[in-house]
This record gives structure tokens, C-alpha cells and sequence, in this order.
């Protein structure tokens, strides 16, 4: 796709705004504007651009209930959200970012800022595109598939070996999910399997960190470069982070748990990223008999 066929939305109250937005953007791309959040949302059903930016203060409804209705929305949910707004505090930045807002600009802004952050959106955008086109992205969760994951791990396997680095991986289930969706419906469950994804995602720091959904229920997390200690601390975090999941059903919240397997290793010369995948795998085994809700390390990591 060209660069002139992406469409922009632009929600935002005041004209001055607009107009310097519009004058940056629209010799690129499709510049679209709504000046309030209630119709703005509107537009973003409709037509479904390939990116938001969002104003915060807006008389009817605020910026920050704008993207919550647009995150809800199996329609809008998608696309990316760069908020650009008055409100500075890093409070209200990292308020931005957890609600899923893909980057956060604060007013006054310089031109050649917005336009590169825009086409950093883009850019990203079109590379998912990209990644579901050839199958590598789950589509429930937006998490690479088990295909992606398997080549991530060959690749990761390879140069661990090569560089002689400790990596680390965890294979995550839900603990008691069959009887989680005999409860609450399968519906319901999906949708846990959403937050649990986006948790992975929140937990991780590092670059090169990489979850996958491996398959139902079960996920895998690469950690390169990691030695057990380290991944031990992570995977801790992980499972606590998920424990934390407030999920909201009906008035109320529901929560759940995982457990973890966990290996690590310096990948021996003559060796296998399946029996390094196999171990981890062993392991989550053995944090299901332990009790669930645990991380276990593999005998080959300690
Ligand atoms: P354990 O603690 O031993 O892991 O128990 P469990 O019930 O989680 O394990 P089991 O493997 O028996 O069941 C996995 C369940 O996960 C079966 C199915 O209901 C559910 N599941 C698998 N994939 C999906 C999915 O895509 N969506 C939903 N909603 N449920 C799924
Ligand atoms: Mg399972
Ligand atoms: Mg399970």
C-alpha cells in the first residue's frame, strides 16, 4: 500500500489543532477530522483508518474514554492510537499507554515530530499486515502463531549457540481453563485470553524478549540472552502480573492464574531447539502437579 491511500482520523476539539495537523499530514495521507469524541468513534466505525490521533481534553467525552470505547470494539480495536495532547504529566502519559495507545505527543509539538511518529504507526501497521498475510500472527491475540514461534526459536537456538549466551523459555498455561469456560462460556474465554496476552506483553522490557501463542490455552516466551536467575525473576513477574488480571464480567471481576514451566541453557554443541522447548514443557508438567499457579524450572536449568 502506498503511502497516499492510508487514512488518518484526527479527533480533536480545536480548530488551531486541526488545521496544523491536517497542513502536515495531507500532502502524505488521507487526513480525516472529527471534532468531538462521540462522532469521532462514529467516523472510526465507518471508515476504519489506518491510524488515530486523539486529543485528551474534549468537552463531551475525553480522549481517554474515547480509546477505551475504540479498544472495546472488535471493529476499532485494532487500529493504532497516538494520543496528542495538552496533558504532560507522566502520569497521564503512562494513563495514555495503558489504555493502548501506541505512542503519546505532548502539545506544543513539532511538525517533524508528529510526521516521523506517524510514519513509525504506519510503518507498523503494514508490517502486521505484512506478518498476517503469510499466516504468522494469531489472530485472537494479535501474538505471533506457533509458525512465527518456531522459527523465532530456531533463530534464537542458533545464536546462543553461536555466541555461547545463556537463553531462557517458558511455556505458559492457564491453569483450569476447561472448567473457566464450562463457568463463564467460551466467549468469555477468549476474552481472557486476550488480557493474559497483553499482560505478557506489559511484563516484557527487553527488545528482543518474544511471547507467542502456542497453541489454546498455552503460550511460549523466549528470553535470549537470559540466565536462569534472571529468567526465574521474569517468569515470577509474569505469573504475579497475570494473578493481578482484574477481568471484568458483568459488574464484577474475574481472575486467573498460570502456571510455568521454564528452561534455560548455554545450547550444547550438538543440540536441538525441540528437546530445549521439550524440557520447558516437562517442567509446566510438574508445576501442574506441584499445585498450578507456580513456576518450575527444568532439571536441565539448574
Ligand atoms: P490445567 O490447569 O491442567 O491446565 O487445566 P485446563 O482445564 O486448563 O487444561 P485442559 O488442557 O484440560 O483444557 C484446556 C482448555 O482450554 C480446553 C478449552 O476449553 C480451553 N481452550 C483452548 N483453546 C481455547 C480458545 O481458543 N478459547 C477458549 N475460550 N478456550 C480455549
Ligand atoms: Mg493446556
Ligand atoms: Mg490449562
Amino acid at each position: 500500500m502506498s503511502g497516499e491511500n492510508y487514512k488518518i482520523l484526527v479527533i480533536d476539539d480545536e480548530k488551531h489543532n486541526i488545521d496544523v495537523l491536517n497542513e502536515i499530514l495531507s500532502p502524505m495521507y488521507e487526513v480525516l477530522i472529527s471534532k468531538d469524541g462521540l462522532h469521532g468513534i462514529k467516523m472510526a466505525k465507518e471508515i476504519v483508518p489506518d491510524l488515530i490521533l486523539l486529543d485528551i481534553i474534549m468537552p463531551d467525552m475525553s480522549g481517554f474514554e474515547v480509546i477505551q470505547t475504540l479498544k472495546g470494539s472488535d471493529v476499532t480495536r485494532r487500529i493504532p492510537v497516538i494520543f496528542i495532547t495538552g496533558l504532560d504529566s507522566y502520569k497521564d502519559e503512562e494513563k495514555g499507554l495503558l489504555l493502548g495507545a501506541a505512542d503519546y505527543i505532548t502539545k506544543p509539538f513539532r511538525n517533524a515530530i508528529v510526521k516521523a511518529r506517524v510514519k513509525t504507526q504506519l510503518q507498523v501497521v503494514e508490517y502486521i499486515r505484512a506478518l498476517e498475510r503469510i499466516g504468522m500472527v494469531d489472530a485472537l491475540t494479535d501474538l505471533p502463531n506457533r509458525r512465527s514461534f518456531d522459527k523465532q526459536l530456531e533463530n534464537e537456538w542458533g545464536r546462543a549457540k553461536r555466541e555461547k549466551t545463556p537463553i531462557s523459555i517458558m511455556v505458559i498455561d492457564i491453569d483450569k481453563f476447561k472448567v473457566f469456560n464450562d463457568t463463564y462460556g467460551h466467549a468469555q474465554g477468549d476474552v481472557v485470553l486476550q488480557y493474559v496476552a497483553k499482560s505478557f506483553k506489559n511484563t516484557l522490557k527487553r527488545p528482543a524478549d518474544y511471547v507467542a501463542r502456542w497453541g489454546g490455552e498455552e503460550f511460549v516466551i523466549i528470553l535470549p540472552h537470559t540466565d536462569l536467575e534472571g529468567a526465574l525473576t521474569i517468569s515470577e513477574l509474569i505469573r504475579t502480573d497475570v494473578e493481578k488480571l482484574k477481568i471484568p464480567y458483568n459488574d464484577s471481576f474475574l481472575s486467573v492464574t498460570v502456571s510455568i514451566g521454564l528452561n534455560c541453557e548455554v545450547p550444547p554443541r550438538y543440540s536441538y531447539p525441540a528437546e530445549f522447548l521439550s524440557k520447558a514443557d516437562k517442567a509446566l508438567y510438574a508445576a501442574k502437579e506441584a499445585g498450578r499457579n507456580v513456576v518450575m524450572p527444568s532439571a536441565a536449568a539448574l
